[in-house]
């Protein structure tokens, strides 16, 4: 299967994203096969990507929600998730935030420092309320992804440290307004080497049993997101093997009698549904490359700009001989570079180029910089 856009997209005015709900559908449906019948529980981390048609979708299909800010939780609780099916993490969670999604009732917090769990104690108080929490552990596990995007090692800012972790045990005791009801991990994002998930299940594991001998059974573990894509070829894997995932957590997580567990899955759900599609506005020849200038840049799409990361680009237009070409944005910064001596057919101004993968944080993380237009979104 190839890409390509109907008659009445390929004259719309460019930069737009486009998003095909038909293969988000079955990205749905894959998931869920993978997951119900191991008995886990997919939450969908809106941060990825928040278009209303999209997680419309994605609450029809039973999935929970993963939020990181208070306006995600209204989001979520706006497009029909119940609030027991909604998870509220991040490292820098506001008075105002925690106090909107204490009143809003969700499942649970996964809370990340000492400090916050004293914070969420006196505001469930206030609106006497017990608050469910999760601890988000930091398990000092490397995802072997970029460094930008891995959470889990004790250099990154994300979580409760390991050897922080008693301490923080003790003081639940003295914050009665709490419910310890699970351990939380999320190591990265972009993991495409599974055997970080059995790492992952393995310090899980030690960390269960050790809870256990300070007298605390956790209904639930919740093991983040992360599980990577095929931005090299997305036509090939459209759909990420999510059963080599599940089955991956099944074999090395020990789960207790009755235990839930929970996973967080964003990227994986949403980014291969997702392209960029636009046009080139000028070809430029210097004595060492061409540049193939589009109208969209690091405004539309950051990740190559922030991480240095690849999508597939794809000239619609044109059926010439491959050259290479140094495809960039039209911003006024050096890193709007969507790819150098990408080989692309002989391409001319005008022509459609799309940019590949781009549904997870693409849209969510546009800007206006340079006062630029909002691109809009298409679905088909
Ligand atoms: C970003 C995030 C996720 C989702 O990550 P993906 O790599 O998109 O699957 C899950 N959980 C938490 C806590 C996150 O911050």
């Amino acid at each position: 299967m190839s890409f390509s856009l109907s008659g009445e997209l390929l004259a719309r005015p460019t930069p737009f994203y486009h998003y095909d709900l038909s293969l988000l559908r079955r990205t749905l449906e894959a998931v869920q096969q993978a997951a119900r019948p191991r008995g886990f529980h997919v939450h969908y981390a809106l941060k990825a990507n928040v278009n209303e048609p999209i997680l419309r979708l994605i609450k029809e299909h039973g999935l929970g929600a993963d939020c990181v800010s208070a306006n995600e939780v209204q989001r979520a609780l706006d497009t029909g998730f119940a609030p027991q099916d909604i998870v509220f993490a991040g490292v820098g969670k506001t008075d105002a935030e925690i106090t909107r999604a204490l009143a809003a009732d969700i499942w649970c917090f996964n809370a990340e420092s000492a400090q916050e769990l004293v914070v969420l104690n006196e505001l469930a108080g206030g609106q006497n309320r017990r608050a469910r929490v999760a601890l988000r552990v930091n398990p000092n596990v490397d995802a072997h992804t970029h460094h930008y995007i891995t959470t889990g090692l004790e250099a990154n800012k994300f979580g409760i440290g390991l050897n922080d972790l008693p301490a923080v045990v003790e003081q639940l005791a003295t914050l009665p307004n709490l419910e310890l009801v699970g351990l939380h991990a999320h190591i990265g994002s972009q993991i495409t080497d599974l055997a970080v998930f059995a790492e992952l299940s393995q310090k899980l594991n030690e960390l269960q049993t050790w809870l256990e001998e300070q007298g605390y059974t956790l209904p639930h573990l919740n093991v983040g997101g992360g599980l990577g894509i095929d931005y090299n070829d997305p036509d090939t894997n459209p759909i990420p093997d999510f059963e080599a995932y599940f089955r991956t957590f099944e074999q090395h997580l020990i789960r207790r009698p009755g235990q839930q567990v929970h996973v967080e899955l964003g990227r994986a759900i949403v980014a291969q549904c997702g392209t960029l599609v636009s046009r080139v506005l000028y070809v430029k020849r210097s004595q060492q490359t061409q540049f193939a200038i589009l109208d969209a840049g690091l405004t539309e799409l950051i990740r190559p700009a922030l991480y240095g990361s690849h999508h597939h680009i794809q000239n619609l237009s044109s059926q010439g001989d491959i050259q290479p070409y140094d495809v960039v944005g039209p911003i006024c910064e050096s890193s709007d570079t969507f790819g150098r001596a990408v080989p692309l057919p002989e391409t001319q101004r005008g022509d459609l180029v799309v940019l590949r993968s781009a549904g997870a944080y693409g849209e969510v993380m546009s800007s206006g910089y340079n006062l630029r237009e909002k691109a809009e979104a298409v679905y088909s």
